[in-house]
């Protein structure tokens, strides 16, 4: 019987084990070294918060596994040996393979930073980062967080939680202007800011401090400010989890280098998720998506090319589309909206006065195409702008039919005149 492998037991390995187990009878074992059974990262910090218990971020029952003939084993794989495909784990242990499927996710960045191993400073991506929090923040009256992504605002918001005071370094003029254009960038800084966190646009980390016992005591800006704090935060992004594969016959760059099948350049050995890197991304799309959604569909996929024999099947992403949490304030995203459009992209933008609903709609400025819509406090319908995404439909069109793509019937009653006059004089400015 076929013996397929899979490294990483996330939302990427844990879907393309499922699905290979819809079509074929094959051997499956998946493994992690971080934890006994998948959980949904992404809900990480409810658990820090109280909101959940950790066996809640189990989205299926222990049972399941054996039930379905999936195969766990807890261990670390320190080496392949792709020539004789076999593993060799930290335990010394062996296992051969058939197809081999890595889907080893990611870890934090560090940029080299002086004390940047120190203890009290941590980043926040895997089950023991979060039990590491807990040890870090229980005498912490000061945190300082590093980095201006979504993990940072997770954080912040998870250690506000427990009344810590938080001070946040963000290099760019507002939170997440690399993302998001600087409109809604700047309403976000906002926001945050009035949750009480002492956010500080373009302030960059210089260097951490230690004390007498080795734990940070301190960190020093870029401009030379002392800032006192028992933890800090490491928030500067993830990369791929590849250190082990380097210096093998693996072809890799930032991530594991694939091709359209998600197959990398050894034979039987394919990457999916937050450690595969496309070698041809689509147009408007990104070598390496490490979001929730790219490494289900990414693990979909490979488990049709991997059991329908003869039928290798291409990743086909689609539109684009993501979502987050800023505190209060629920984001989407649909299709492109640039952090800083061109002389072709043009942008629609409407901001309710009290700061935590917005609507940001990009289009060509030429063809009048729609490309792409943030918004923000307000939930939209996935399917009616994907549909419009893929119909290549004007923004007339959009603009006259947002109210079908909008969730809440109210919400229109409400603000539908304000969107509209917003839009007239963009319009008109433009
Ligand atoms: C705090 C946080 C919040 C997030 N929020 C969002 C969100 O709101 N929306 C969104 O789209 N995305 C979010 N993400 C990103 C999302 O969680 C990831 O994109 C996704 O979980 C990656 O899944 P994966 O299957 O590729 O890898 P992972 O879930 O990282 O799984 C990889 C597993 O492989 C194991 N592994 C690696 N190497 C080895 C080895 N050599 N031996 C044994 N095991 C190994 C790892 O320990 C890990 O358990 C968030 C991430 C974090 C950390």
């Amino acid at each position: 019987m076929e013996h397929i492998v899979i490294i990483g037991n996330g939302i990427a390995g844990i879907t393309c084990a499922r699905h290979i187990r819809k079509n074929s009878d094959a051997k499956i074992t998946v493994i992690s070294a971080e934890s006994d059974y998948f959980f949904s990262r992404t809900a990480l910090m409810y658990v820090y918060m109280g909101h959940m218990k950790w066996n809640h971020l189990k989205p299926y029952e222990d049972w399941f596994w054996e039930k379905n003939r999936i195969e766990l084993k807890k261990a670390w794989v320190e080496t392949i040996y792709f020539e004789e495909k076999t593993l060799h784990f930290s335990s010394d242990e062996t296992m051969k393979y058939d197809k081999l499927v890595l889907a080893t996710g990611s870890v934090y960045n560090k940029f080299g930073w002086e004390g940047q191993d120190l203890e009290g400073v941590q980043g926040l991506v895997s089950k023991q980062d979060l039990e590491l929090l807990e040890k870090n923040t229980k005498n912490c009256k000061k945190a300082v967080i590093i980095g201006g992504g979504l993990i940072g605002v997770e954080l912040a918001e998870m250690l506000k939680t427990r009344n810590i005071e938080v001070t946040f370094l963000i290099r760019e003029e507002a939170f997440w202007h690399n993302v998001l254009p600087i409109q809604d960038a700047k309403m976000i800084s906002e926001h945050i800011k009035s949750h009480g966190v002492d956010l500080r646009e373009k302030t960059e980390l210089d260097k951490i401090v230690a004390n007498e016992n080795g734990r940070v005591k301190s960190i020093i800006t870029n401009s030379g400010e002392e800032i006192e704090c028992q933890l800090v935060g490491l928030c500067t992004g993830v990369k791929p989890n590849i250190d082990f594969l380097k210096h093998s016959a693996l072809e890799t760059d930032k991530g594991i280098l694939v091709d359209e099948f998600l197959q990398t350049n050894i034979k039987d050995v394919y990457a999916i998720g937050d450690c595969s890197q496309l070698k041809q991304p689509l147009s408007h799309r990104k070598p390496i998506e490490a979001v929730w959604y790219a490494g289900r569909m990414m693990g979909e996929t490979l488990a049709q090319t991997l059991t329908l024999t003869g039928n290798e099947i291409p990743y086909k992403p689609g539109n684009w589309f993501n979502s987050a949490k800023f505190f209060d304030i629920e984001y989407q995203t649909y299709g492109n909206v640039s952090a800083k459009p061109g002389d072709n992209e043009m942008h629609f933008h409407w901001q309710h006065k009290d700061n935590t609903k917005a609507i940001t709609i990009a289009f060509d400025a030429n063809s009048n195409k729609f490309l792409g819509i943030n918004t923000f406090g307000i939930r939209m319908r996935h399917s009616v702008f994907d549909q419009w995404l893929s119909e290549n439909r004007k923004i007339d069109h959009v603009l006259a039919n947002l109210k079908q793509a909008n969730f809440d019937p109210e919400f229109y009653t409400h603000y539908e005149k304000d969107i509209f006059k917003s839009f007239k004089e963009n319009l008109q400015k433009a």
